[in-house]
């Protein structure tokens, strides 16, 4: 869209030229513009007008050629590529792409998917006609080298010299992405220009580009979020010297971890940039962003490297890292580097589906301004700091502008697209020897499978762990007979150990062509307490199979792979069988996520919980299963199927404790100070199908009457808020900020509004939650509105347990079961459960409503005083004889202390019984504390509670102090809060009998 008329523009006649040679390059350097070509004198003068230093230029983007028949960006945008105060909406980025499409057959548009919200996602292949007529045909080429399974010969072996013969043949695809996160605006014009470039110039350093390999182009990867960001911009500069609204929403879930999404693959984006990647077999996928002066590729990054990659990749990394840092040092632009703080060990990043599927990943972190202004920027000392890898480092005060943001873009875009065309042979023989060391996985480094063994019980988590493998693009087969194979020691000295699997165990093959990726998600992680890298980027731990809850077998005998299996296409007719005869139907309780939604989706049956187990039709049916009746056979089972649930039909209710299943009413209610987190629960909660009404805590402070509405209110963690932010939300000095969808912004607004965003949920909002809760409603925290709740009074009993110096970082950690008999416990057998704690959270709790760390806590003598004897001998009081002490037991570290009559006595501190906190689920001891990633230290938090049920009046507050819903990778931990909603009125404390410390009775 238009912001300014282009006639006005031209008009401008005040041209100085920063750049000596701009327009008319005449040196013998490689990159020299064409003389005999044109110039478009306009637009060359706006790009150097906008430039606001000579060295943020190159002579690679000093002028624009001139075309007749291929309209540059300004036909769009009114303006050049990284103009200032104008910022365009993805469909007017797409639409510069088709017309590009339509004026040269240099350029073609596809259509790769569609957003959450229904924006079209798009990809657009740049390359000399010649190359794009034969586009198909190279897809097939490099089809072949990616499946080296493709080229196998009769004697087993591969034929390495039809792949030479294809190498030779086929030209490499580098997939350029833009935009995934909002609020760094830059690349899609960058983008624009980029391809108007590469489809028009024809100076020798372009032309070789386009003739020596297809530039693939996704302009703006998350559509929703850009399209917000330019209403956010929009609404900026219609209220001058006012303060705009900071982006609430990004995408429909989540904002900047979208960029965490490429292990579970749980956005669209992530799924149609995958589809698209591997559909034209690129060898690179570079994402671009904003945040580091004035370029950081971080190509080279640091350490740790992702244990999972080909060597080959590291190679590459460095090759191309150090080399466009050098390239981007000839033009005399300051400010860049490859080597930075960003450890390249988590795959959750966009660009690493490249990395994790034979490619390469990159990523540029250019420098932007969070909108189109041209603002002074004032650096920080370890920004402009000179180091050992950035001896040109960027200026500590600078003018910086959208174009300057475009220029470093592009020309490092363009100086790398030049290395690697230059270097295409090298780059596709890399690309066909990591594909087949992918399928020669099982020979070399192993495993040769890993397998799921067939179990009834796990069959619901192992489908959803299996449709991420299929998303993925990982190949699943099934054994049609039983085997027998050994599974090496778990430690040094051990065994191995004989496995039996049986016929129906889910095989993921390792002699696949993305046989990395399943490997990185399937096996644990290990990263040292010693490690030098003492900044972790992003969680150490994610192994799925933990965080999933499924039996996974790592198996090394290559053996298993000469079995007999077939191809499992069709994940979800895996479940959803109904056995036996009868008008009952029961579903055993073994830890589904889909139970809930079951109870939504059949809104009209008749269901019941069993409150204890019991046992019918030969099979045992744990607390919390489920007896339905009342609905017809082919509703059933298309649920069922849906839900991945297995029933079995009994010929009689069985006598055991029920309850009524309620369908509850549940509101998710958020904060305005950040929606991501709580938006992988919203994701959660819609993938399942359980409804809720989406509030803010602005609702529940207007709203004194809570319980009338729901039984249950969510509040998931907000991302380190206090308890003061919560409460007061952001400060009310300036002007209000709202998020409300009107013209000048259509995209705000929708998944919730406010006239301002800034008000918290206040005092009134805490009262009400108070009401709620005491008025027998359901409250759900965790993480920070855990503490929240803790500091507010609504959990009484429960502190957060001192830290100390415990090292924990996105770790997937072991647990107990302290009260399995509990509801929100229920399915899970008293298993172990592996959760991911994100820094180590936990609580203690008490019988007295006491300050954290009180003496009664941690009574210094509590073991024994120093003395006479040994540690279990007693002291003794010289000339005194000897009064044995009233000792009470001691108590756990998840337990709360017993009180004695001396310290229950008139004390209006004590909790009455039945209201005292109760822990379903605490850490493990700390020798098997760790499962995945970095954990040290952890004796000050090892045993400690970690899911508490606290009673307030009729209700309930459940604390987590693990994420049980988080980034679509915790599928294991979902029942807990799952369990929990199902049976909120079930919650109450069963006061043990003979309990005689109660002050109350
Ligand atoms: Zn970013």
């Amino acid at each position: 869209m238009p912001l300014s008329s282009s006639s006005s523009l031209r008009a401008v006649t005040v041209l100085a030229v920063l750049c000596a040679g701009a327009g008319a390059q005449t040196s013998k350097e490689p990159f020299a513009r064409d003389p005999k070509q044109p110039v478009d004198t306009f637009y060359t003068d706006r790009i150097l007008h906008y430039t606001t230093a000579p060295s943020f230029l190159s002579p690679l983007v000093s002028y624009l050629p001139a075309s007749n028949s291929v309209p540059t960006p300004e036909k769009v945008l009114g303006d050049v590529a990284g103009a200032p105060d104008m910022l365009p909406y993805a469909e007017d980025v797409h639409r510069y792409f088709r017309m590009l499409a339509d004026s040269t057959p240099r350029v073609r548009v596809y259509s790769i998917g569609k957003s959450e919200e229904g924006r079209e996602m798009i990809a657009v292949a740049v390359a000399d006609e010649s190359l794009l007529a034969g586009a198909e045909e190279n897809k097939q080429r490099l089809a072949q080298l990616a499946d080296p399974r493709s080229l196998r010969t009769k004697d087993g072996g591969t034929d390495d010299a039809k792949a030479q013969g294809l190498i030779d043949s086929s030209y490499p695809v580098y997939y350029i992405t833009g935009s995934i996160h909002s609020t760094e605006t830059g690349a899609p014009t960058a983008l624009m220009e980029l391809a108007y470039r590469l489809a028009v110039d024809d100076s020798p350093y372009i032309q070789y580009i386009r003739t020596h390999m297809i530039v693939l182009i996704t302009p703006v990867v998350e559509v929703d979020g850009r399209d917000r960001m330019v209403d956010i911009y929009r609404w900026h500069k219609a209220h001058p010297g006012e303060q705009w609204p900071k982006l609430s929403y990004w995408g429909h879930y989540v904002g900047h971890d979208n960029n965490r999404d490429a292990m579970a693959m749980t956005l669209n984006l992530t799924n149609n940039v995958l589809s698209t990647y591997l559909d034209w077999h690129a060898q690179v996928l570079h994402d671009l962003h904003e945040s580091v002066p004035y370029l950081y590729d971080n190509t080279v990054g640091d350490g740790p490297y992702n244990a999972w990659i080909d060597p080959t990749l590291v190679e590459e990394w460095q090759e191309l890292g150090w080399n466009n840092v050098a390239q981007m040092q000839k033009f005399g632009m300051p400010g860049v580097f490859t080597h930075g703080n960003f450890d390249t060990w988590s795959p959750g990043y966009l660009m690493f589906l490249a990395a994790m599927h034979n490619g390469i990943s990159r990523l540029y972190e250019t420098f932007g301004n969070g909108g189109a202004d041209t603002e002074k920027r004032i650096l920080q000392p370890e920004e402009y700091s000179r180091t050992w890898y950035r001896q040109n480092p960027p200026l500590p005060v600078v003018m910086w502008s959208q174009r300057d943001n475009n220029n470093y873009e592009e020309t490092a875009l363009l100086s790398t697209l030049s290395y690697f065309a230059q270097n295409s042979h090298h780059f596709l023989e890399n690309f066909y020897a990591k594909s087949k060391r992918s399928v020669e996985k099982p020979e070399n480094e192993g495993p040769a499978a890993y397998v799921l063994p067939t179990d009834s019980a796990e069959t619901n988590r192992q489908v959803q762990l299996m449709e991420v493998l299929q998303r993925q693009h990982v190949e699943l087969s099934r054994l049609t007979e039983a085997v027998s194979t050994t599974l090496p020691p778990e430690k040094p000295g051990d065994k191995p150990a004989a496995a039996a699997l049986p016929a129906g165990s889910f095989v993921v093959r390792m002699d696949q062509p993305y046989s990395r990726i399943a490997d990185a998600l399937l096996d644990h992680q290990y990263w040292a307490p010693d490690d030098p890298q003492k900044h972790p980027y992003d969680d150490t731990g994610w192994s799925f199979s933990e965080l999933f809850d499924v039996k996974v077998l790592r198996v090394t005998d290559a053996a298993i792979l000469r079995a007999k299996m077939s191809r499992v296409e069709d994940v979800s007719s895996l479940a959803g069988n109904l056995e036996g005869s009868g008008t009952v139907v029961a579903i055993a309780n073994t830890g589904q996520s889909t139970l809930l939604p079951l109870l939504y989706k059949l809104k009209d049956a008749q269901v019941t919980i069993a409150e204890k187990p019991f046992d019918a039709e030969g099979k045992h049916f744990d607390s919390g299963s489920l007896l339905i009746t009342g609905v017809a056979e082919p509703e059933l089972t298309a649920v069922l199927k849906e839900l991945a649930l297995d029933g079995t039909r009994l010929t009689a209710t069985p006598t055991v404790a029920a309850h009524v299943a309620p369908r509850p009413r549940i509101a998710m209610m958020h904060s305005w100070l950040l929606t991501q987190t709580e938006g992988w629960w919203r994701y959660a909660f819609d993938h399942a199908g359980i409804p809720y009404q989406y509030i803010s805590t602005q609702t529940v402070s207007a709203e004194s009457e809570l319980r009338n509405q729901y039984d249950v209110i969510v509040f998931a963690p907000i991302d380190h808020a206090s308890t003061a932010d919560v409460l007061n939300g952001t400060p009310l000095y300036g002007n209000p900020l709202p998020w409300e969808k009107t013209e000048l912004t259509p995209n705000l607004g929708g998944l919730d509004n406010t006239a301002d965003t800034r008000p918290g949920l206040g005092y009134d909002g805490l009262q009400h939650l108070r009401k709620f809760v005491a008025q027998g409603g359901l409250l759900i925290t965790c993480e920070d509105t855990a503490e929240f709740a803790i500091d507010t009074g609504l959990a009484p009993g429960v502190t957060v347990a001192p830290r100390k110096d415990a090292r924990v970082a996105g770790t997937v950690l072991n647990t107990a079961f302290v009260a399995s008999e509990h509801p929100v416990a229920w399915g899970f057998a008293a298993a172990p459960l592996p959760v991911i704690s994100a820094e180590g959270l936990a609580f203690n709790i008490s019988n007295m409503q006491e300050p954290p760390n009180n003496r009664m806590l941690a009574d210094p003598y509590a073991i024994r005083p120093t003395g006479r004897g040994s540690l279990d001998d007693s002291d003794a009081v010289q000339g005194e004889k000897p009064v044995t002490p009233e000792v009470l037991p001691r108590q756990q570290p998840w337990e709360a202390k017993a009180l004695d009559e001396d310290q229950t006595r008139n004390n209006p501190l004590v909790i009455p019984a039945q209201f005292r906190p109760e822990v379903i689920l605490r850490f493990s001891d700390s020798r098997a504390m760790l499962l995945s990633g970095l954990l040290d230290k952890q004796e000050s938090i090892a045993e400690h509670a970690i899911v508490v049920d606290a009673h307030l009046g009729a209700g309930n507050v459940l604390l987590f102090a693990n994420n049980p819903i988080y980034r679509g990778e915790t599928v294991g931990s979902y029942p807990l809060v799952f369990n929990a909603i199902m049976n909120f009125q079930y919650l109450e404390r069963e006061v043990p009998t003979g309990d005689n410390t109660s002050a109350a009775r």
